[in-house]
């Protein structure tokens, strides 16, 4: 197996490109799989974000169409010949950028259409010609319908992050756009995981593919430190920002389930003064993309995301991460903390764990193969500090004798127990529904004033009508 980029003999544009962006060795996927694809082989490829795999597929992918290179300005001798599919915007950018810096000394063009855009500069793009193409199916579909995007002459077709594309619904769009190619093609398939509906659309779609998985696909790091802490849904904030000082973290994600959810809290953050942005599918794509931006400058300590609009985002380093909700799906569980303690940085992971959500955290302990116990946290607020316990026990911290803990008289944690009034909500906002920005921009927190936050968006971001926006799907 080769293990520099230099024993690929890549054409000299694209060797160039690899040695400006300062990779000195290949990653565990590039070294298994730029190989098998410069051979032409279909590929299955278990590799989670953050392992290289962008430059795993499209380098040798560039170095195929290589044949193909020319300085036409005639659009027929640019047609799309490589396809990319991803289930976001922000993911579709991000490859895009990457395969646009790897193609820089090349003649090849590349574009990306992704939805909650004005369809016209796409367009015009297109119609211009492209040798690759980045999408999410919606928009292409779009195209396809505009007749803007032709796709006949594709040789080349990678489904990048299939899992979740898959969960996010895109079946049926994949499959008609899988239907308008040329079915003599290399098709690349990139998945977290290889669930039995990934291995179907595999062997639908993928001939005698070659498996490469770089990691148990299950795992999680051994470098992050993973804490499920019992804290009811009502003092989830409070034991956040406790926990954010009383560890000293920086900078964190912090994961909720549902959008309303995720702006609802990103919002009260900001109102306690910590800075904080909210990523989700219900903001416009230029707002989605100045928070991040923010954040990954370190202008912005807290993002607090949806697992759609964060999954496979090239953020590193981040130091901690919480699970302000249990996800949904154990999967995902696997995804978020990913994006802690990587590179073999040590990392932190905390998990809120509410009443009712056992049989979340049990299937995380199924996927992730170890065994969590749920610790009681002390919050501490006005009135003292109080132990947060499960109401049902079952998932009680134990000792390490394995015995559940004790009160300082030595009783055992009663069972089921939630003695605590329901407290009413202390800030008006939770009484009122979702809501547009205030006008005035001093009035507005941080990731909903663009003025706030400084702008460095992405060329490829352009504004388009905000409010619509607001109402649109993640594609
Ligand atoms: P990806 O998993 O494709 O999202 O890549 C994650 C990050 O790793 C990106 O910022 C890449 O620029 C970077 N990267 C990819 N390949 C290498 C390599 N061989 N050496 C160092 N960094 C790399």
């Amino acid at each position: 197996m080769p293990e520099s980029f230099s024993q690929l003999q890549l054409h000299s544009p694209l060797s160039r490109a690899v040695a400006e962006m300062g990779y000195e060795s290949m990653t565990p996927i590039q070294a298994q799989a730029i190989p098998v694809v410069l051979q032409g082989r279909d590929v299955m490829g278990a590799a989670q974000t953050g392992t290289g795999k962008t430059a795993a597929f499209s380098l040798p992918l560039l170095q195929r169409l290589m044949v193909h290179e020319n300085a036409s300005t005639s659009p027929a001798r640019h047609p799309v010949r490589a396809l990319v599919l991803l289930p976001t915007r922000e993911l579709a950018d991000q490859v895009a950028q990457q395969i646009k810096l790897y193609a820089k000394y090349t003649q090849l063009r590349s574009a990306v259409v992704f939805g909650g855009m004005d369809m016209k500069p796409q367009t015009a793009e297109l119609k211009a010609g492209v040798e690759v193409l980045i999408a999410t199916p919606g928009r292409l579909l779009d195209h396809i319908e505009a007749k803007t995007a032709v796709l006949n002459q594709v040789e080349y077709v990678v489904l990048d992050e299939a899992d979740r594309m898959l969960d996010i619904g895109f079946l049926p769009d994949l499959q008609r756009i899988l239907s308008y190619l040329p079915k003599k093609r290399t098709t690349l398939l990139f998945s977290a995981t290889f669930s039995p509906e990934i291995k179907r659309l595999a062997a639908s779609y993928l001939q005698d593919p070659v498996t490469i998985e770089v990691a148990r696909s299950n795992a999680t790091a051994s470098t992050v430190e993973q804490h499920f802490y019992s804290v009811q849904v009502d003092d989830k904030r409070t034991a956040l920002k406790q926990l954010i000082r009383q560890r000293e973290i920086s900078q964190a994600f912090v994961f909720v389930n549902s959008k309303l959810g995720c702006a609802r809290l990103a919002r009260s953050l900001d109102r306690d003064g910590l800075k904080t942005a909210a990523l989700h599918g219900d903001k416009s794509q230029d707002e989605r993309l100045k928070a991040l931006d923010a954040f990954k400058r370190g202008e912005v300590d807290l993002l607090v995301c949806t697992d759609v609009a964060a999954r496979g985002l090239d953020i590193k380093d981040v130091p901690a991460v919480f699970n302000f909700d249990v996800p949904f799906n154990a999967e995902d569980y696997v995804h978020r903390i990913g994006r802690t303690g990587r590179a073999g940085a040590s990392g932190l992971a905390i998990s809120f764990v509410a009443s009712g959500d056992n049989r979340l955290v049990d299937d995380i302990e199924k996927l992730i193969r170890n065994k969590i116990e749920v610790e009681p946290l002390d919050i501490e607020s006005d009135r003292g500090v109080r132990r947060e316990r499960m109401n049902d026990g079952s998932r009680l911290y134990r000792d390490e004798e394995g015995r559940p803990p004790r009160s300082e008289k030595g009783e055992a944690p009663e069972r089921v127990r939630s003695s605590r009034p329901m407290p009413k909500p202390v800030d008006p906002f939770f009484e009122r529904p979702y809501e547009e920005p205030h006008p005035d921009p001093s009035q507005q927190p941080a990731w909903e004033n663009p003025n706030r936050v400084p702008s460095r968006v992405s060329a490829n971001i352009k504004t388009k009508r905000k409010v619509a926006a607001l109402f649109k799907s993640t594609d």
